[in-house]
């Protein structure tokens, strides 16, 4: 059976180029990463690489060896990138060395001592040395998009082991001096590392791919004036709060806040204003919340707090202090110092209600007394209602 190198080297050309450019032009992607863009840059240099070992004899070996390899190697830094942005300097550094050392032993074994089976030996070894790192950081980031990640790790690790029993096979059974008269080893070696190239590539879109879903998913639950949880996002999560509260027998409370007279900072200030004093409270419950606590915005100027475990102090204490946080000190917005203050209403799981409508309507109907009775001040449901003995 005849294998014809410079015909595989023409067909992963075309296939690198077309993967480059495939990347290059990805449209999905989350806005500011260059994971996609950095794998793209690394398979054109792979594709620009290849072209240049498949014009060997037409072209110096200077270009056709030396400079060659040197491009298929300088790729790594852009895969490393890719898979990990964040990638420590002295990781590239390592890179970079890894990458120059191999290129000057290709040239002193093409110009000095001009053996090619070393050269394939030394080419193959620093491929398996630069997926090292790919491979592990893949693998400590699987957490998250974990499938992508294992899959894509798997490949370049195939890429990593194909080049090591190609560096062996070549030591055993040696090498052509004519690289591209090569035997079996070289044409099966090097449709695997093409192989596993576009697995790894499907690889690393399929993590861009996961990570634009999960972050769909997030934008999905976040209000995004003030960053708390929409109404949707929170009514999810009090369901689940619920069934836990009722399941394992902890208590549950939720608060509605409803910032006081509002529509008068609106008016005199104009709704950018209003928007930015909206943002600031949210940060002061944010600030104030406590371990579980879940924070929503209701709707409007209306905020919804969950507090797993509370009892009917702890709730009545926890939302007078989230209530006394905002209105501690004056909302400043440029030279702006606008006083806000907010009414809530407590309702408390078992004493309230006992299910997601029961207890959000006491907790409304006490926000609606915490109004009527003169506002800025938290009203629990289970309080006597004002006018009657025992009201606060
Ligand atoms: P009250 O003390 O009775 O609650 O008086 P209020 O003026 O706050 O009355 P209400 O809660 O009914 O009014 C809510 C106002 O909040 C109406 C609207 O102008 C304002 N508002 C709601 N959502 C937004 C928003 O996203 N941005 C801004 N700037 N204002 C909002
Ligand atoms: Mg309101
Ligand atoms: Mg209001």
């Amino acid at each position: 059976m005849q294998f014809d190198l410079r015909t595989l080297f023409i067909v992963l050309v075309s296939m690198y180029a077309c993967l480059g450019f495939v990347c290059l032009l990805l449209p999905y992607r989350i806005p500011g990463s260059r994971a996609v863009t950095d794998w793209g840059i690394g398979m054109l240099l792979f594709a620009a690489g290849m072209a240049g070992i498949a014009l060997r004899g037409a072209v110096p070996d200077v270009l056709s060896i030396v400079l060659a390899n040197g491009l298929i190697l300088a790729a790594f830094p852009f895969v490393m990138r890719s898979v990990r942005p964040e990638t420590a300097p002295a990781v590239f550094a390592f890179g970079w060395l890894v990458i120059g050392a191999a290129v000057l032993a290709i040239a002193y074994f093409t110009f000095l001592q001009p053996t090619t089976r070393i050269r394939i030996v030394i080419v193959s070894l620093a491929l398996a040395i630069l997926v090292v790192y790919p491979v592990i950081a893949l693998l400590a980031a699987a957490k998250e998009s974990g499938r992508a990640r294992r899959f894509t790790a798997a490949c370049m690790g195939g890429i990593g082991l194909a080049m090591l029993v190609r560096a062996a096979l070549t030591v055993v059974w040696g090498a052509n001096q004519n690289f591209l008269a090569s035997n079996a080893v070289q044409f099966g070696s090097l449709l695997l590392f093409g192989i596993f190239i576009v697995l790894s590539t499907l690889g690393v879109i399929w993590i861009e791919i996961e990570k634009l879903r999960a972050e769909l998913a997030r934008l999905a639950m976040i209000d995004p004036l003030t960053a708390t949880l929409n109404r949707r996002a929170f009514m999810l999560e009090y369901e689940r709060e619920l069934s836990r509260c009722a399941r394992e027998k902890t208590g549950l409370a939720l608060a509605i806040f409803d910032l006081d007279h509002f529509k008068d900072v609106n008016d005199t200030h104009g709704h950018l204003v209003g928007d930015e004093v909206l943002r600031r409270v949210a940060d002061v419950l944010r600030a104030s919340l406590r371990g579980h606590d879940v924070l929503g915005r209701y709707g409007g100027e209306e905020f919804v707090l969950l507090m797993p475990g509370a009892d009917a102090a702890a709730a009545q204490a926890g939302t007078e202090r989230v209530r006394l946080a905002v209105g501690e000190r004056p909302i400043e917005v440029g030279r702006l110092s606008i006083p806000v203050m907010l009414s809530a209403g407590v309702a408390v799981f078992g004493i309230d209600g006992s299910d997601q409508e029961t207890l959000l309507r006491s907790a409304d109907a006490a926000l609606y007394r915490a109004k009527r009775g003169g506002r800025n001040r938290v009203v629990a449901a289970h309080t006597a209602p004002a006018g009657s003995p025992g009201s606060r």
